[in-house]
């Protein structure tokens, strides 16, 4: 292990969070900017990595983002809804303005990435890790991985089934009932109505937030094959009982159709994130790492 400093960046809609750490995760500094343009943001970001001696540096974006090596638009921002961020070469102009090599993920991916080199699924190679926030995203490792394909998974929008009765609107714009459009934080707050903001206190939605997200995590274990699923984001971060649901609940919905050690031990299978909320930053410290050993090979 040698003492080179690598930089990260966790960038995210609303701010973008700089770092420099150690390659074991060690985070040694940090500064946070406010998501505005490009023009006047990336400068800035690019402004305090200048004297920081980083010699790589991760890139763990909003998406959807180009992450293919072999996609002409590698290390673009793609069809966001933030107009100034549309087709913006994020990772060339970071290259350009910092003179390293760039590793560049989706944030998603970097949190599970995080979780997989430093937190609750070292040691394993085959994870998941799903945030349930604003929207919802899916990170999937494979095999050491990070999964991209022909773009990068957005598990976040597979169909789930409505509870009878249901028919509060999703609040994703393409689908009227994939897992974000009704169970984001977004759609949790349209359940709880305007004089409830904590989940906690509606035991009915809680129940019924945790049918969907179980409905989502039984697609993902009967797809992608997890050897562990790291539930994390704000809306589990601040309902505690929402997790031991999910578990009851995912049991249920595959209803012994797979028999393996980890299902049965499912409070080990499904987790809480263990980073203290810097899986994203350490992700990103791990795309710098994996960026600067790809460069020198
Ligand atoms: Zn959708």
């Amino acid at each position: 292990m040698s003492d080179r400093i690598i930089g990260a960046i966790e960038a995210g809609g609303t701010k973008m969070v700089c770092a420099i750490g150690h390659e074991n995760g060690e985070v040694l500094d940090r500064a946070s900017f406010p998501t505005l343009a490009p023009a006047e943001t990336v400068p800035a970001m690019i402004d305090y990595f200048a004297d920081k001696n980083i010699e790589a540096l991760g890139l763990a974006a909003f998406g959807p983002v180009a992450v293919n090596p072999a996609d002409p638009r590698y290390g673009r921002i793609l069809n966001t809804p933030k107009i100034a961020w549309q087709n913006y070469d994020f990772m060339g102009d970071l290259v350009r303005g910092c003179g390293v090599p760039v590793g560049i993920d989706t944030d998603v991916n970097g949190a599970c990435l995080g979780e997989l080199t430093f937190g609750a699924a070292k040691g394993l190679t085959d994870v998941i890790y799903i945030t349930v926030g604003t929207g919802i995203g899916v990170g999937v490792c494979i095999g050491g991985q990070m999964l991209h394909g022909m773009l990068h998974p957005e598990a976040g929008h597979v169909l789930i089934e409505r509870a009878p009765g249901d028919d509060v609107p999703s609040t994703c714009h393409c689908h009227t009932r994939c897992l974000e459009g009704i169970a984001a934080g977004p759609a949790v707050q349209l359940r709880l109505g305007e004089n409830n903001n904590v989940l906690s206190a509606d035991p009915e939605v809680l129940e019924q937030e945790a049918g969907y997200l179980a409905q989502g995590l039984m697609t993902y274990i009967l797809a992608y094959s997890p050897q562990r699923i790291i539930l994390g984001g704000g809306v589990p971060d601040h309902t505690p009982e929402l997790l031991p649901l999910v578990r009851t609940k995912t049991l249920e919905l595959l209803n012994g159709y797979l028999s393996t050690p980890e299902l049965e031990d499912i409070d080990s299978y499904i987790v809480a994130p263990s980073l203290d909320g810097n899986q994203g930053v350490m992700g990103a410290l791990e795309l710098g790492r994996r960026a600067l050993e790809a460069a020198q090979k």
